[in-house]
Formats: structure tokens, C-alpha cells, sequence
């Protein structure tokens, strides 16, 4: 509200830029309490293939239910947790969770997780990770990990060495909202990424724009050079799907097969006698 107001006219603490500390300070002690008084919970969105629109896995998309604000997205309160460090205690509970879940799916429904710059810092990564997949006696191929291109902003070398040895425990690494990031196209042969996930804006701009359908197409043969699965997010119609299906894309994540959902729907679905789920 502070920023609305433009520049020059705010010079001083205002009371408005106050509310917004003090709301911010509610939220994030808040939050420190949220893991012990279990108010977060994952959905599940599913990805389907886009061959046959068969149900190949879900993504794990946290959810904090609060008790006054209601729910609260994850866009503002990850940003949040990764500032305060809170991050790295909840970053460990959705591993938990997630692997949990993928433990009671068949082995050919993968589970994605997603995980913020700040937990790759964390040299004991891939030891929390591979401890939970021991845990639930998952191989480690159920399991894919999705970072966004910011992993590679601050420490990369750290980070993609944690990258390097999480993969080499054989879980899948997935390079999230591609597109909307740095660009920089040098750490795609990294051998690290086995997946690209290209961004929702993009897939849904591509109706109405043919550069962004050119761009798409260039991405989508860059990954297959590197033996990479390309999944497209963010797919909203028939007409997304089509689209996304003819430039080869191999699988697909949206609202038209599925908005995310409780671990109970996903369980239901995956043992629906239709695996095979129609636009
Ligand atoms: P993301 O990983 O790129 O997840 C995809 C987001 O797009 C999700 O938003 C999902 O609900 C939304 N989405 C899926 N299909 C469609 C569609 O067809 N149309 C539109 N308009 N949106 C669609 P959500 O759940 O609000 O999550 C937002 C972001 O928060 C995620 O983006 C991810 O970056 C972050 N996030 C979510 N869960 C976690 C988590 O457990 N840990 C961390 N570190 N970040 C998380
Ligand atoms: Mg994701
Ligand atoms: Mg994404
Ligand atoms: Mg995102």
C-alpha cells in the first residue's frame, strides 16, 4: 500500500508502511507456530501423458490453512519462510509428507516436490532425502525434485553439487517455470536435469502469439538433445493441450485435467478403474 502511494510522497515511516510491518510480523510468527500446530497440509496435482492422457504422477503443492486468514497461498508465505529460515524445517516436512504419500500410490505414479534455493545450501540434502526414501522403501525413481532457475543465483557451484548428488541417488531433478527465469542456457548440460518444465504463462500465451509457439518448439528440441522429458504447466483448454501435444511435448499439468487436489481425491483417482482421464 506504502509503494501505491509513488515516490517522493513517502519519506517517513508512514503508518501505512507500519500496518504492513506489524501484519508482517503477525504473519511470520504465525507461520513459526504453523508445523506444530499441523496447519499445513500438500495437495496433488496430477500430470498426465500426452501421448494417451494416462495419469503418470502429481506434483505436491503445500497449502497452509490458517486459522483466521483462511488459506493462505504459498506465493506469499515461501517467500517468507525461505527470509526467516523456517524454510529449511518445513522444506524437511514436505520431503516427509510427499514421500509418505508416494508410498501408498503404484509404482508408476511419480510424486514432485518442489524446493526452494535456500534448502540446496544445505549440504545434508540429499542424506534427508534419501533417509525418507528408506523410510518408506521408495525407489528413488518415484521421487522428482523441481527447482527454479534462481538455484543457479546465488552459491551454483554448492548447489549444483547438491543437485548432482540427489541425482546420483537416482530421484529425478526437474527445472521449473522454464522460460520466466535468467535464461541462461549453459547449466541445462549439466547432467543434472533429467525434466523441463516449461512455465504456465508461456503454454497459455502461445494461443495468441506464434513467436512464443516458436520459442516453445526451440525449447522443446533443445531438451530432447539432452534426453530430457519436457512437461507443460499451467494447461487451461483443449486447445492448450493440442497445442502443447504437436510441438512434443511429452507430458501434461493443468486445470483442464485437474486443479490439485487432497491426498484422499488423488488416492481415489489413482485407483479409479479409468486411469485414463478425458479433457
Ligand atoms: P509451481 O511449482 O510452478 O506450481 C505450479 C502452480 O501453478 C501451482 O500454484 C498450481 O496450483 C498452479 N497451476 C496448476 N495448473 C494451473 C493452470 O492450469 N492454470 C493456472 N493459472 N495455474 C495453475 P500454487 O499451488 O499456488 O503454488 C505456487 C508456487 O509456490 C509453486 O509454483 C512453487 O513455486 C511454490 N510452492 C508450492 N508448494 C511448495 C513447496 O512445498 N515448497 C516450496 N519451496 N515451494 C512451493
Ligand atoms: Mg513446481
Ligand atoms: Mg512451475
Ligand atoms: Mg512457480
Amino acid at each position: 500500500q506504502a509503494k501505491a502511494q509513488g515516490r517522493g510522497t513517502c519519506c517517513y515511516f508512514s503508518a501505512d508502511m507500519q500496518n504492513e510491518a506489524e501484519d508482517r510480523l503477525r504473519l511470520e510468527q504465525d507461520l513459526r507456530q504453523a508445523l506444530t500446530l499441523k496447519q499445513f497440509r500438500l495437495d496433488y496435482q496430477p500430470l498426465v501423458s500426452a501421448a494417451d492422457q494416462s495419469l503418470v504422477g502429481f506434483e505436491a503443492l503445500i497449502r497452509w490453512h490458517h486459522p483466521t486468514r483462511g488459506m493462505v497461498s504459498p506465493a506469499e508465505f515461501i517467500p517468507l519462510a525461505e527470509e526467516t529460515g523456517l524454510i529449511m524445517q518445513l522444506g524437511d516436512w514436505v520431503i516427509e509428507e510427499a514421500c509418505r504419500a508416494a508410498a501408498v500410490w503404484p509404482d508408476f505414479i511419480s510424486v514432485a516436490l518442489n524446493l526452494s534455493a535456500r534448502q540446496l545450501i544445505l549440504p545434508a540434502l540429499p542424506n534427508t532425502v534419501s533417509e525418507a526414501l528408506a523410510r518408506y522403501k521408495l525407489k528413488a525413481n518415484r521421487l522428482e525434485l523441481e527447482v527454479t532457475e534462481s538455484v543457479f543465483l546465488g552459491d551454483s557451484e554448492g548447489s549444483l553439487d547438491v543437485l548432482k548428488r540427489l541425482r546420483a541417488l537416482g530421484v529425478g531433478i526437474a527445472l521449473d517455470d522454464f522460460g520466466t527465469g535468467y535464461s541462461s542456457l549453459g547449466y541445462l548440460n549439466k547432467a543434472v536435469f533429467h525434466k523441463l518444465k516449461i512455465d504456465g504463462s508461456f503454454v497459455r500465451e502461445a494461443a495468441n502469439n506464434r513467436e512464443t509457439v516458436a520459442i516453445i518448439q526451440s525449447i522443446v528440441s533443445l531438451a530432447k538433445s539432452f534426453r530430457m522429458t519436457v512437461t507443460a504447466e499451467g494447461v487451461e483448454t483443449a486447445d492448450d493441450f493440442t497445442r502443447m501435444r504437436d510441438l512434443g511435448v511429452h507430458q501434461i499439468q493443468g486445470y483442464l485435467f485437474g486443479r490439485p487436489m487432497s491426498f484422499e481425491r488423488a488416492t481415489d483417482l489413482v485407483h479409479g478403474v479409468q486411469t485414463k482421464m478425458t479433457a
